[in-house]
């Protein structure tokens, strides 16, 4: 039947395109929409992290890894709060989920340290590079219909209670296409909604807005008026790490406070414990006066700046003017209109406690989560960059269980409807562990369209 397709997917990022690529791998006929002019959406703009456990990148660096120590990392970050089963389901999946992107062409450079992992396990991407591979290899099947500016407006039940209908406009027209297997919500979080951030996380009125310019939680509407049930919505986090501008064309992030800066507010004082996730440093960043924020640091810790990484490329920061250098902490204070006297208090007494062991303020010991150890901040010159929070993704969604499908308050699934990626609640829980998000929209990409196309076989 014209206009009826196996499976429909809202949204082309990173988990629309995974579970094309696997929808069609497997012949399933696939309708794609996604509302911008361009795929993409957030994945395009990540930090391009993605956290896998084990892999032959990690084996070369002689880094001793497994799934165990990934799922007990995620739980930990989630403090608990995580549905137990999403996180296992992530473990179970994640390391064949690897070896299936790296064969549908998407290319892992490195390890790094990132937040909230015992062990370096960030696996960079090219975010271009992989949406592009993944688009391509869907696209090459022939099995799958893309359109853009596509922009999915309602879902309807069919005459036995099941999604299956998509509503969307298209080029000027409201066109209807049907699903025999299921819908698939792909359609990211919210981060540029801001009525329902207003509406959801007043507390983070002050931070940044960063995400694809799509992502205003469309999907949660969707599933909403289905009956579904939400996740997570009071642990809504930002980030930590941004330069005031990072919303215009530049994301300007540097968290050299994993690699040993201090943090401090427009006090020159300490308030939190650095090591600790980027999302819990954000939400007491914003409760600083005026939101104001510095990382400090010194020639050490600027020395292991890495080129062309988007967390840790200080040297490009610099280049464009956002981070201040000066020979004297003295002189630096000038320069960010800091008291001098309480920067070098600070200073002195947080090198005093890491030389020692203990940091009695805050109970620093690593330089992120477990990882690394804390150095004094006394090689000139220092540096200084004004870091604010960023609303990047929302975490918060719709209910799902390990089939991603979307469950009602009564945690039965709503029959036909899916979700996977970001728009998907109950799996990062009170908190986010880097890479967990680009690596679920993988994972539940694809296990979306395998329990779709089991579940009502018909091909
Ligand atoms: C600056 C930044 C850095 C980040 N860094 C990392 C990182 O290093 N590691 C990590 O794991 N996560 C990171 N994240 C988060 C991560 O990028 C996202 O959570 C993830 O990419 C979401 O993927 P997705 O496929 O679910 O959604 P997206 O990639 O956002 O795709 C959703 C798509 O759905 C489309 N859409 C929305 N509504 C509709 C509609 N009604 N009809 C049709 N289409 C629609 C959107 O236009 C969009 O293209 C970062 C996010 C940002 C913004």
């Amino acid at each position: 039947m014209e206009n009826s397709y196996h499976l429909i997917i809202v949204g082309a990022g990173m988990a629309g395109l995974c579970a094309a690529a696997e929808a069609a791998a497997q012949g399933a006929s696939v309708l794609v929409l996604e509302k911008e002019e361009k795929f993409g959406g957030s994945s395009l703009l990540s930090g391009r992290y993605m956290a896998f456990a084990g892999t032959d990148i990690q084996q070369r660096e002689g880094i001793a890894d497994q799934t165990e120590y990934l799922v007990a990392d995620m739980l930990a970050v989630g403090e608990g709060k995580n549905e137990v089963d999403l996180v296992e389901a992530y473990g179970e999946r994640q390391f064949e989920t690897y070896q299936w992107l790296v064969a549908q062409g998407v290319e892992f450079h490195k390890v790094q340290a990132v937040s909230g992992h015992s062990v370096p396990r960030g696996h960079t991407i090219t975010p271009l590079q992989a949406i592009t591979a993944l688009y391509e290899g869907a696209k090459s099947s022939g099995n799958v219909v893309f359109k853009t500016q596509a922009i999915v407006q309602r879902l309807r039940k069919n005459a036995a209670g099941r999604v299956a209908e998509v509503i969307y406009e298209h080029e000027g027209e409201i066109l209807t296409a049907t699903a025999e297997n299921g819908v698939l919500l792909t359609s990211g979080g919210f981060s540029k909604s801001e009525e329902l951030l207003s509406a959801f996380a007043p507390q983070l009125d002050g931070a940044l807005r960063i995400g694809g310019a799509g992502n205003v939680g469309d999907g949660i509407r969707l599933a909403s008026e289905q009956g579904a049930w939400l996740r997570d919505f009071p642990y809504l986090k930002g980030t930590f790490g941004f330069h005031p501008t990072a919303d215009g064309p530049w994301k300007s992030q540097a968290l050299a406070f994993y690699k040993g800066a201090i943090i401090v507010n427009k006090r020159a004082e300490r308030f939190v414990n650095e090591s600790i996730s980027y999302k819990l440093i954000g939400t007491e960043a914003l409760r600083q006066p005026d939101q104001i924020t510095y990382q400090i640091w010194d020639q050490a810790i600027m020395d292991q700046g890495v080129a062309v990484d988007a967390l840790y490329d200080f040297a490009k920061l610099q280049a464009l003017g956002l981070i201040e250098q000066a020979e004297t902490l003295e002189e630096l204070a000038e320069k960010i209109d800091l008291p001098i006297e309480a920067l070098n208090k600070t200073i002195s007494v947080y090198n005093g406690d890491v030389s020692n062991g203990s940091d009695r303020q805050f109970g620093r010991t690593s330089l992120t989560h477990h990882f690394g150890k804390p150095q004094p901040i006394r090689q000139a010159p220092f540096y200084a960059m004004h870091t604010t929070v960023a609303m990047l993704a929302t975490y918060a969604g719709v209910s799902v269980d390990r089939y991603a499908q979307v469950l009602n308050p009564y945690h039965e699934p709503i029959e036909g409807l899916y979700a996977a990626g970001e728009i998907a609640g109950g799996f990062h829980g009170a908190g986010y562990m880097t890479g967990s998000s680009l690596g679920k929209a993988a994972i539940f990409g694809r296990v979306a369209v395998q329990s779709a196309l089991t579940k009502h076989a018909v091909l």
